[in-house]
């Protein structure tokens, strides 16, 4: 396994954390929606949903107001594999996406004919953002010979150029089959999923230096801190955690992998390393178990994602009962880009179908 040390010098993430960013996240940590203000704001969607014919696809780690109020329209909340596979089935005009940018894309590129609206356009990945695609295309110049797999955290250009898009719940099955056919791999842009995978499947694979902001926070130390306060207690860890942390989980994968570990494994207590919004849909199924949140703290820590993804945190019921009356911040994406994009997409798809 090689390791890519980009250009932009990977080595902190969280440089894409800028100061007001951080300060509005700890806001969307600490806003408490009144009764009254929520009810009034539920109302207000589920007349604008239907006038505008709109639908609203969630992921796990928004806002629990959220995912109530999309669950409580009809809408869908899921991963990112899912949410892309409901976007293409579902019947509304237009679809509201509450997550981050490349989920929308993702929708766009699938349902080019559709709406595709976002809350707030501000929304993004570390990932995403780590992964230019000019730089990767240099990259994939110097391995002609390699299929290119991309995470789905990544934009509609770096989707464009890949021979494979996985998200985090097929990425293994789909690498373990290039591996299998005797191919090697250009792994972007998570160096975390990738050193796992890497580990799982034996593939060979080069992979791009870049991690995701909130899970490279989780810390092993504090987890056994945590582990001896409550020894009983399964750890469920999203595999873009560093490997130590992934070491000591009774359970690997993607958020619908973890929320089903949450509900199947027999543990009253879990400790879960991922974005704490998961606990929505964990409590929803398991409402007598306990959720802790592994600690991104410790010793010299700054905590700045605190478990909670600081780009979802930008959704708020808030402007999305704005984006739903006024169907604003649509996505657009050119032709050719979706032509292009949509390939590698509709190969997951099919490969998981
Ligand atoms: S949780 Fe991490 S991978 Fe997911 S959107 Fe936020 S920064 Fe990206």
């Amino acid at each position: 396994m090689f390791l890519i040390q980009s250009a932009l010098d990977m080595d902190a993430s969280s440089r894409f954390l800028n100061q007001s960013l951080i300060d509005r996240h700890r806001d969307s940590l600490n806003k408490v929606d009144g009764p009254a203000n929520k009810d009034d704001l539920f109302e207000s969607i589920i007349y604008n949903l239907k006038k505008n014919k709109a639908s609203v696809v969630s992921h796990y780690y928004v806002d629990p107001l959220i995912q109530e109020i999309t669950e409580k329209t009809g809408g869908f909340v899921g991963d990112s594999l899912e949410m892309a596979k409901f976007g293409s089935r579902c019947e509304s005009e237009n679809l509201i996406v509450c997550g981050v940018k490349f989920m929308a894309e993702t929708a766009k590129i699938l349902s080019p004919e559709k709406g595709i609206f976002v809350p707030t356009l501000e929304s993004t990945c570390s990932l995403d953002l780590g992964c230019p695609a000019a730089e990767l295309k240099e990259l994939k110049n110097k391995h002609p010979e390699r299929e290119l797999v991309v995470y789905a955290n990544t934009s509609a250009e770096v989707k464009a150029m890949s021979d494979w898009v996985v998200t985090s719940s097929i990425a293994k099955e789909i690498i373990e089959d290039l591996h299998f056919e005797g191919k090697k791999i250009l792994w972007a842009p998570d160096k975390y999923l990738g050193s796992y995978l890497q580990k799982e499947t034996g593939a060979d694979m080069i992979l791009w230096d870049s991690a995701c902001v909130v899970h490279e926070e989780f810390k092993s130390n504090g987890i056994k801190d945590l582990k001896a306060l409550h020894p009983d207690a399964g750890v469920l860890v999203h595999p873009e955690s560093p490997p130590e942390v992934i070491e000591m989980a009774d359970a690997v994968g993607s958020t619908s992998h973890l929320i089903k570990a949450s509900k199947e494994l027999d543990f009253d207590k879990f400790i879960v390393a991922t974005d704490k919004s998961i606990f929505y849909k964990m409590s929803q199924f398991s409402p007598n178990k306990e959720f802790f949140e592994a600690p991104t703290g410790g010793v010299g820590s700054t905590c700045k994602s605190c478990a909670h993804c600081p780009w979802m945190g930008l959704n708020s019921l808030y402007n999305l009962d704005k984006c739903v009356l006024e169907l604003n911040n649509e996505i657009q994406l050119d032709e050719s880009l979706i032509k292009l994009a949509k390939e590698p997409l509709d190969k997951m798809i099919q490969f998981n179908a």
